[in-house]
């Protein structure tokens, strides 16, 4: 079986995670169930501080929003990067200081430039126009904002997650991005102090963030040349996680290597220092946690169980693979091939596909791996399906940090006109 010593282990047949058993966990809570090792997501967040010792870390809570989660992040002293209205909400409740968070978005609408200028956070503009708007608004206040460029570097990923291509819809093209600067400095009430790309997600060569990080910093250097001096440049994120146990992604200290040496030449040839951001979210918190889902029936190679793309849409979203364990057997060897599938009304509906299992029995507990990321966060109730509950591990204790869904949750928002009565 696949371990991590200290996170995931199997202990006498079953998989145990943060020293608890997933097995039990099932029983206690129900299934499907989310379950985050607090000390995974701490020693994540570490494991990025140690490779960039002197870069500010803006967790992308858009990878998980649950309060709890976001909390732990906080406490290890990381802001956030936030791309919505309610994201911002959300991370100002979990604790992260208004001046550790950006607030991203290609599509901001008056309304969320109103809520960034009224928290007091910082903000990273897409558009002039964005930018004509956010002065408006900020009035006799001062933001301090970013510009988002694109960088036009393909990121090797799934189009669906690579954002830094001339054609995504992300940030501002290079040849436009000193205007904007120009445009920024004439305006009243906004305050450029950065640059900030973020050029994918799950990427997994090291390669081209250093492409898209030189021709930012050469970005830089126009604007040091025109006399702005920037606080921060701003890397985003995309690290890459092995959700395939046999493949290699880079570590946060690979990225290092191929980044630290391109930014501090750029720093020491130019005598400014700027702090360098990072924007990590997947690497975060992807391998913290398991979905925890039943076997309803067994039919030939189909496993049917009780989770399905209502609560993880990454393997039907963007053909991802997703490793599996069955938790019950954990020592068991493989017997025979496989397909997980979900109670969704729909064919498409696959967790994971030709998995080499032990034989598999109703009532086996299945463990989908690296879930914690873009896992919840994207979940529906589709089908109708509650969303499920998310338990917190921290040394062997399990604690409930969001309820299971009820069937009224499915209907409370909805209301029937009077008149069809
Ligand atoms: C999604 C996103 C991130 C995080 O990406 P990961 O691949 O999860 O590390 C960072 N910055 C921005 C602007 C994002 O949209």
């Amino acid at each position: 079986m696949f371990e991590i010593e200290g996170h995931l282990e199997c202990r006498h047949g079953h998989l145990f995670i943060g020293g608890a058993d997933c097995v039990e966990i099932a029983e206690e809570f129900g299934t499907p169930l989310y379950v985050t090792h607090e000390q995974r997501i701490r020693d994540n967040l570490r494991t990025i501080k140690k490779a960039f010792p002197n870069a500010e870390l803006l967790y992308a809570v858009k990878a998980n929003g649950n309060l709890a989660i976001m909390r732990i992040i906080a406490q290890e002293g990381a802001g956030a990067d936030v791309f919505s209205s309610g994201e911002l909400y959300m991370a100002l409740l979990a604790g992260f200081p208004k001046d550790k968070i950006l607030f991203n978005g290609n599509s901001k609408s008056d309304e969320d430039l109103r809520r960034a200028v009224e928290s007091g956070v910082m903000v990273s503009v897409d558009s002039v126009m964005e930018l004509e708007s956010l002065s408006t608004i900020a009035g006799d206040r001062e933001v301090r904002i970013a510009f988002r460029v694109n960088p036009d570097v393909s990121p090797q990923t799934h189009p669906k997650i690579a954002t830094g291509l001339r054609t995504s819809k992300f940030g501002i093209p290079s040849e436009q991005i000193v205007n904007a600067y120009e445009r920024a400095v004439e305006l009243p009430g906004v305050v450029p102090v950065g640059i900030h790309f973020h050029i994918g997600s799950q990427i997994l060569s090291v390669s081209p963030f250093a492409e898209a990080l030189e021709k930012v910093l050469g970005i830089a250097k126009e604007l040091l040349n025109m006399g702005i001096k920037l606080e921060f440049v701003d890397m985003g994120s995309g690290l890459g996680i092995p959700y395939e146990k046999d493949k290699k992604a880079p570590t946060p200290q690979e990225l290092a290597d191929a980044v630290l040496p391109v930014f501090e030449e750029w720093c020491k040839e130019n005598g400014v220092y700027p702090k360098l951001v990072l924007e990590p979210g997947r690497y975060v918190v992807g391998d913290s946690t398991v979905l925890l889902t039943r076997v309803n029936s067994v039919k030939g190679k189909f496993v049917a169980v009780d989770a399905g793309f209502n609560l993880l849409i990454r393997p039907v979203m963007y053909d991802a693979y997703h490793h599996v364990v069955v938790a019950n057997k954990a020592d068991v060897p493989p017997d025979k091939t496989y397909m997980i599938v979900g109670p969704i009304c729909e064919s498409g509906d696959i967790l994971a596909k030709d998995r080499r299992l032990p034989k598999i029995e109703k009532g086996d507990v299945i463990a989908v791996l690296d879930a914690g990321a873009y896992g919840f966060a994207m979940s529906s109730q589709y089908n109708g399906q509650p969303r499920c509950a998310e338990i917190l591990v921290q040394n062997g204790r399990a604690e409930l940090i969001r309820r299971r869904e009820t069937f009224s949750d499915l209907i409370h928002t909805q209301t029937i006109p009077e008149r069809l009565l």
